[in-house]
């Protein structure tokens, strides 16, 4: 090698990190260096760069996991290697992702928990896919058996998170989704029942919609589909989409009848990495029996010999999150998950009490634990003028590093601004205290040096997901 092809970046060990040649120069951005790097010097630069990102434990708008317990930290290291498609090579990984499946089929009450299937999957956006897909599957079988048309499916949602649109849309089915309306963001049995006709697939309540976090009446949808049933002989199914929910009613709403209990679900998917309080990458989908799950949708593989369900969309997938899953499951109990959702709602409920108390804003929803996620979101109340929008709120309360949404309702309410905050496992009720001082100084600011021009939904970053 001749001198002048020496790697820039060589550092000598003896160097402080900082003060060897490669961090004199800028990362690359568009083209792979032609020369290796010390891993000191490479670490250093792509972890500084991370910083820009911000602190994922200020990030209130995120219902993903930003804190997690050193036992996880530790298995996920272990489980680097684990790829979740190889069930021969990897039989004890497959096999605890079969006992989640069960323990979360008997969470959500399945006739017959130990039997019914289900699978683990990159998170709720997959398994609404295939919890879609079965649905789909199904009611092309009955057309085709009736000698009826099968090319016109449609499918009746709420106001629904992006991956029921982008379901709709990959597989070609008319999207009937419930618009919002000035005083209702929730779909009710009538708007649904008014969208239902022999061509719907199925029905998909949110167990904690995304934009106000509340719970879709699924029980009294339910219900009103048996009496549709009885009049007009259509018997239409019910997914859940309970991202969030599935990980919260049946420590937090025991009472609530979302789930298996009602015979007309037959399916529901949750995120593990939501309120499952895993690391990011996992969710679920499980079917109410296995008979509600069409074969077509199957793919048998061999496993140690014999045979096992392949239902994923992905093939290969990291294994450490549902082992983490497993992990969360043992450790936490019913008792575990319950206390830490439980500080959780107490959190949200207090904050919600305090801007309650500032006068200028109208909680939309304070964080009930009959009615929703832990959760809180307001709108500025009408006819109020502060001075400021909530997007002046939110940019102004992103110079002490925290990330709390404003954004604009759906269909039909697009006039409508609202702020969310999501209070996740290791929002403490410390945390919750120091940002309602921000919000206060935040709000004395716009005081001091009123807003002339305000900023729009445009200019607003207006991240909902
Ligand atoms: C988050 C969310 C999804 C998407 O889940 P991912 O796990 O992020 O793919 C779907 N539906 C609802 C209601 C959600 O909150």
């Amino acid at each position: 090698m001749s001198k002048k092809d020496k790697n820039p970046t060589d550092y000598q060990s003896n160097l402080d990190v900082f003060a060897t040649k490669g961090m004199a120069g800028r990362a690359p951005k568009f083209k792979m260096p032609t020369l290796e790097s010390d891993p000191r010097f490479a670490y250093e630069v792509v972890h500084d760069e991370l910083m820009l990102d911000g602190n994922s434990r200020q990030n209130l708008a995120t219902f993903c996991q930003t804190w997690s317990e050193p036992e996880v930290h530790k298995l996920m290291d272990e489980c680097m290697d684990k790829n979740m498609v190889d069930k021969d090579e990897y039989p004890q990984t497959a096999e605890i992702e079969q006992r989640c499946v069960h323990i979360l089929a008997d969470l959500w009450n399945s006739p017959d928990s130990a039997k019914t299937t289900g699978c683990s999957t990159v998170g709720s956006s997959e398994a609404a896919m295939l919890g879609g897909m079965a649905m789909l599957r199904k009611w092309e079988a009955k057309q085709k058996a009736a000698g009826k048309p099968y090319d016109k499916p449609n499918l009746v949602t709420g106001p629904v998170q992006v991956c029921w649109h982008k379901f709709t849309r990959y597989w070609n089915i008319e999207h009937r989704e419930i618009p919002m309306d000035k005083d209702r963001f929730l779909m009710t049995p009538e708007e649904v029942l008014k969208r239902c006709d022999e061509n719907t697939i199925g029905v998909v309540p949110t167990l904690g919609v995304t934009f106000t976090c509340q719970y879709e009446p699924v029980k009294q949808v339910a219900e009103a589909l048996d009496t549709f049933q009885k009049e007009s002989g259509l018997d239409i199914p019910i997914h859940v989409d309970g991202a969030s929910g599935g990980f919260l009613a049946p420590f937090c709403a025991p009472e609530l009848e979302w789930d298996f209990q009602l015979p007309r679900v037959k399916s529901i998917n949750t995120s593990g990495h939501k309120f499952g309080l895993c690391p990011l990458g996992v969710g679920w989908v499980v079917w109410r029996e296995a008979t509600d799950l069409p074969e077509e949708l199957v793919f048998w593989v061999n496993y140690l010999g014999g045979n096992m369900r392949d239902i994923s969309l992905n093939f290969s997938r990291p294994g450490g999150q549902v082992i983490a899953q497993y992990y969360n499951f043992i450790r936490l109990g019913k008792e575990g998950y319950n206390k830490i959702h439980s500080a959780c709602y107490k959190t949200a409920q207090y904050i919600s009490a305090e801007l309650q108390k500032l006068g200028m804003f109208d909680i939309i929803y304070n964080g009930d634990m009959e009615s929703g996620i832990p959760a809180l979101c307001w709108k500025i109340k009408s006819g109020e003028t502060p001075g400021f929008t909530l997007y002046d709120l939110a940019d102004r309360l992103r110079i002490k590093g925290w990330q709390v949404p404003a954004y604009s309702l759906p269909s039909n309410c697009e006039d409508i601004a609202i702020q969310r905050i999501l209070v996740r496992h290791g929002v403490s009720f410390d945390l919750a205290d120091l940002l309602l001082n921000d919000i206060q100084d935040s709000i004395n600011f716009f005081e001091k040096h009123p807003i002339q021009v305000p900023l729009s939904k445009e200019e607003a970053s207006g991240f909902n997901h």
